[in-house]
């Protein structure tokens, strides 16, 4: 049973006034097909995998009230359109108890978000574009971002689109972008907050330009001076650690972070900056793995007399400051402070 639905060239008519009553016209993912002046070739826009990320859907509505038509074939899908339904609006990641969509792009397929990345990859595989873009928001506020699994010229020429920054990171989680290996260029953009303006029309410009340029592949060894960060390290929290955020210590948490910490995003920090206080020792607190699997906690933290800082300079991004995203997810990512792995 096809979860998906299709379309093709929607007339501006039956698009809805505005994303949300899109978003109820459509009802389902969906899969919008745009004919292209040239129609011998194909590129892939993948948005939506979180249904409270809704830049890349405004961009897709943008476009298609434009009634401007693509210089190659388009497949648009749009994916978690129930979660991004459920009241209020924009507000759901993923359904309750449902697993994250963007964790789901490899076997086993055996749930409903397990058979709905399937479909995607079949949509995909059908269509074979000459590249595939998956449009994110970031949960708090902070600049764009592209990330990819390995570095070559045509990961580079897709993210330079959107953006001037790019992580290489080959995590294996499950994400679509993990596809690129063995199938098309494939990048994810993450092109900020999921509340700014500045995101929403980031994610309408780059789409534009993905859309129109007549080759968006590299043809040479063209630099694009994007600035790297490769193989960051996830911080996450041990089992049972409490965490909270605010300007001096919390006696009833584990873990204090500063409530600016964010700010930090994307900045060097030295390894006198205080992020934090914390009790207890750094492993017993905190989980991080390297890229060979061994623990490297004490290459990211430090404690002393209940100050927490950085063990080294770094450069920390994907910093929340929500307590939920931390414990579900991680606290930041952290790269050297020059971009490079950080290693042993
Ligand atoms: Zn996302």
């Amino acid at each position: 049973m096809s979860r998906v639905r299709f379309l093709r060239n929607p007339p501006v008519s039956e698009l809805g006034s505005g994303v949300e009553e899109f978003l109820r016209e459509l009802g389902a993912p969906t899969c919008i097909f745009l004919d292209g002046e040239d129609n011998t070739r194909t590129r892939a826009l993948v948005t939506l995998l979180h249904g409270n990320e809704p830049s890349g859907v405004m961009a897709v509505y943008h476009w298609l009230q434009s009634g401007l038509r693509p210089a190659v074939n388009v497949v648009c899908i749009v994916a978690s359109v129930v979660a991004a339904l459920a009241p209020p609006a924009f507000s759901h990641r993923m359904l309750p108890r449902a697993r994250d969509l963007n964790r789901c792009f490899r076997a086993p397929f055996d749930d409903a978000q397990g058979a709905l990345a399937e479909e995607i990859l079949e949509i995909l595989r059908l269509h074979h574009p000459e590249a595939v873009i998956d449009i994110h928001n970031t949960s708090g506020s902070g600049p764009s971002f592209g990330v990819c699994t390995h570095m070559d010229r045509q990961h580079d020429a897709l993210v330079s689109l959107f953006t001037q920054r790019m992580i290489v990171s080959n995590l294996g989680l499950g994400a679509l972008m993990d596809i690129s290996e063995h199938s098309y260029p494939t990048v994810t953009v993450e092109v900020g907050g999921r509340l700014d303006e500045e995101a929403h029309a980031l994610a309408y410009e780059g789409l534009r330009r993905y859309f129109l340029a007549p080759t968006v592949l590299a043809q040479d060894e063209t630099d694009w001076g994007l600035e790297l960060l490769h193989n960051p390290i996830r911080l996450e929290l041990c089992e049972h650690v409490t965490l909270t955020y605010a300007d001096q210590p919390c006696e009833s948490y584990d873990i204090t972070l500063r409530s600016d910490i964010e700010h930090h995003n994307f900045g060097s920090v030295s390894a006198d900056t205080q992020l934090g206080w914390a009790r207890g020792s750094e492993r017993n607190l905190f989980r991080a793995q390297d890229a060979s699997g061994s623990c490297a906690v004490t290459k990211l933290v430090r404690i002393v007399d209940g100050e927490l800082y950085p063990a080294r300079p770094l450069k920390l991004f994907m910093i929340t400051n929500n307590a939920a995203i931390a414990e579900s997810d991680c606290l930041f990512y952290a790269v050297a402070d020059d971009g490079s792995a950080i290693c042993a």
